[in-house]
């Protein structure tokens, strides 16, 4: 799950990150006496949305003006009006692809006199097994561009779990973004809030682009991007209330509610497997044979006639979706409840788009019998291999 940036600053504040204070806008009409509670002389208005690259973005409306989605302003009259131009209004930026996002929140803050933009990220990173500070002298901009262009201006240090944030591993930080004096005091005391900060909160990632170190000679985080691991999501049931839905893919969302893996991608064939496993290599054999699948979704290893109906009905809602391959292997689950929930499925939400089901395993016989015995238009396969061929066919005519 990932949250909005003043979400984000919220929480590394509470660890005791330096963070400026800011308001968050709703709605225009408070967006006035919001900013007024601000000190000035600088309110930096920015749309929230879950992507980054807002500043460089552009909104598709012509009523938000010209200006991407952070923009610098000297009065509250002029940060309410900025906040107004953006609200409901659709920011386009590298991160959001063509669609953009529709910014519904703004956040206002005290703005910051910049001396210098740095880059600084914690992730996990899966190769050392080890949580990773990514650190750039390099800040505010695509990060992905300096590891292109200037791979040697990136420092990645990794902390060893059971020391924890030592002064070895912040000093090499610190040095990486070549910060001194009172910064580099700081700076030492930033690394072990963040990694706090990441480690209990269960975050997958973690990124401050840019930190900045003002004229004054301070640090500060003046953008942060925060994201958490979903399999340590029951650990922290206080971030549900951080959740804004309308960030989320709506058939994701549905699927998760039914507690079903879904992941919706690109292509056309919806796909309805049970094993993650199985599910990739159901994608995989797709791809072999030149077509792309719609999604991944994996039902479980006990999935029930409801469940299996629900995971039909969101395949079957994504406009993409032109064939559907039903890829089942019956093991704790058995083919003629399969069998029963598709069909039940079927008759409930109609069927206009080719069905391929390949069952196999438990009463995979009974299972076969339900489906050739329903006058519903599915087709059956012998075995895998069978079924892709069959589906990509009868998508692509
Ligand atoms: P992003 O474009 O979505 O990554 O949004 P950021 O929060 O990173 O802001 C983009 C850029 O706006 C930053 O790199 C800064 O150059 C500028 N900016 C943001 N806040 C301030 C501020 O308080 N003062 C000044 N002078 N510039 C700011
Ligand atoms: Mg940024």
């Amino acid at each position: 799950m990932n949250i909005h940036e003043y979400q984000a600053k919220q929480l590394l504040k509470r660890y005791g990150a330096p963070v400026a204070d800011g308001v968050v806008v709703m709605n225009a009409g408070e967006a006035e006496e919001k900013a007024k509670q601000l000190p000035g002389p600088l309110y930096v208005v920015k749309a929230q949305i879950h992507a980054g690259g807002r500043g460089k973005g552009h909104f598709k409306e012509a009523e938000a003006g010209e200006k991407g989605g952070v923009r610098l302003t000297k009065t509250p009259e002029e940060a309410a009006a900025e906040a107004r131009k953006m609200l409901g209004n659709t920011l386009v930026t590298k991160q959001t692809g063509e669609d953009g996002k529709t910014v519904g929140r703004i956040y206002i803050e005290d703005g910051a006199d910049i001396d210098r933009e740095l880059y600084l990220s914690v992730i996990v990173d899966r190769s050392s097994g080890r949580v990773a500070f990514i650190a750039s002298t390099e800040g505010g901009m695509d990060i992905e561009e300096v590891a292109e262009s200037t791979p040697d201006k990136i420092a990645t240090v990794t902390v060893d779990p059971s020391e924890g944030m030592t002064d070895a591993v912040a000093d090499k930080l610190v040095a990486a973004l070549k910060l001194d004096g009172k910064a580099a005091e700081q700076g030492r005391e930033l690394m072990g809030t963040l990694y706090k900060a990441f480690t209990e909160s269960d975050m997958a990632m973690l990124e401050v682009n840019p930190l900045i170190v003002m004229e004054n000679g301070g640090l500060r985080v003046l953008d942060a991007k925060v994201g958490f691991d979903p399999n340590a999501e029951f650990r922290h049931a206080e971030f549900e209330e951080l959740r804004d839905e309308t960030e989320e893919d709506p058939l994701e969302l549905r699927a998760g509610k039914s507690d079903l893996s879904y992941v919706k991608l690109d292509g056309n064939i919806g796909c309805m497997v049970n094993g993650a496993g199985l599910a990739m290599a159901t994608m995989d054999i797709i791809k072999h044979y030149g077509a792309e699948p719609a999604n991944f979704l994996d039902v479980g290893g006990g999935a029930t006639k409801e469940k299996v109906t629900e995971a039909f009905k969101i395949i079957t809602s994504d406009a993409g979706v032109q064939g559907i391959l039903v890829n089942i292997f019956g093991g704790i689950m058995q083919c003629d409840v399969i069998a029963e929930g598709v069909l039940a499925a079927v008759e409930e939400t109609g069927l206009n788009v080719p069905l391929v089901v390949r069952l196999e395993g438990t009463n995979v016989d009974k299972g076969k019998a339900i489906i050739d015995g329903s006058d519903l238009n599915v087709i059956a396969a012998n075995d895998l291999d069978d079924a892709a061929q069959k589906i990509v066919k009868a998508v692509q005519g």
